[in-house]
């Protein structure tokens, strides 16, 4: 069976901002397989469309910004600005790994400029570690537990900062150079953000954005873009760079 590499991220379009590019090269290079998850339909990301209307449309999006990579789309139906840590959406997390059963992990920085990223971090590093324990959550009909804790990495936050404003350098960049193009492809597909990022954000660049956050990283690891990453290195999760081992790092550790 080929290996899976799973994105757990809070809204539609945060894994084409923050990690596609290294999902695409796993996929491309190593022939794993890729699942991307989000913990809402992104129900507020619209100033037009009411919430069930615009969670149809961007659940849509979501899954076709992932066939680009062939991959899976999983919604889990928590609501935007109501992420929070509880017994339910860790449950949805911990069920979620138990079926995709991934190798990698991906999930938002502990520390961003917003709680629903936060939210959705400490949820996933929780069920990463819950996922492979027997008794947790054994009578909720959930597939088998994983065999161990997945590998587990956090994404840049937005703009790299944390909600203070400070710089969260990376442990380690990926180099994207190659799959630029693939990342800007699957954040096209979501349509329905360039014009409520405009309105909201004041911002009408919204692929040409991701672009220039890639290249912000790559000049600071010595490469035309990347994707940076911390991995967690808590007691018990695999300490091995399995993510830097597969697609080599750029600047950072290794
Ligand atoms: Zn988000």
């Amino acid at each position: 069976m080929a290996d899976v590499v799973l994105s757990v991220l809070a809204h539609p379009d945060d894994a084409e901002f923050l990690c596609a590019g290294t999902m695409a090269r796993l996929v491309r290079e190593h022939g794993w397989h890729a699942h991307i998850a989000t913990l809402t339909p992104g129900d507020c990301g619209s100033a037009e469309l009411g919430p069930e209307e615009i969670s149809r449309v961007r659940r849509a999006e979501g899954a076709r910004a992932a066939a680009v990579l062939g991959a899976a789309y999983h919604c889990l139906e928590e609501r935007d600005l109501l992420i929070s840590y509880n017994e339910r959406a860790l449950e949805k997390v911990t069920r979620l790994l138990r079926e995709v059963r991934p190798r990698v992990v991906l999930t938002h920085s502990p520390a961003d400029y917003m709680l629903d990223h936060e939210m959705t971090s400490v949820l996933t590093r929780a069920a990463a570690f819950a996922a492979p324990v027997p008794n947790f959550l054994c009578d909720r009909g959930h597939p088998p537990p994983l065999e161990h804790i997945p590998h587990l990495y956090y994404c840049d936050p937005i703009e790299g900062k944390d909600a203070l404003g400070r710089d969260v350098p990376p442990g380690f960049c990926v180099d994207v150079g190659a799959v630029i193009e693939v990342k800007a492809e699957m954040l096209a597909r979501h349509a329905s953000q360039r014009d409520w990022l405009r309105k909201h954000h004041g911002m009408d660049r919204y692929v040409e954005a991701m672009r220039e956050w890639g290249r912000r990283r790559g000049r600071e690891c010595g490469v035309a873009c990347a994707e940076g990453f911390r991995q967690h290195l808590g007691h018990s999760y695999p300490p091995d760079n399995l993510l830097g081992q597969l697609l080599g790092t750029a600047g950072g550790r290794a």
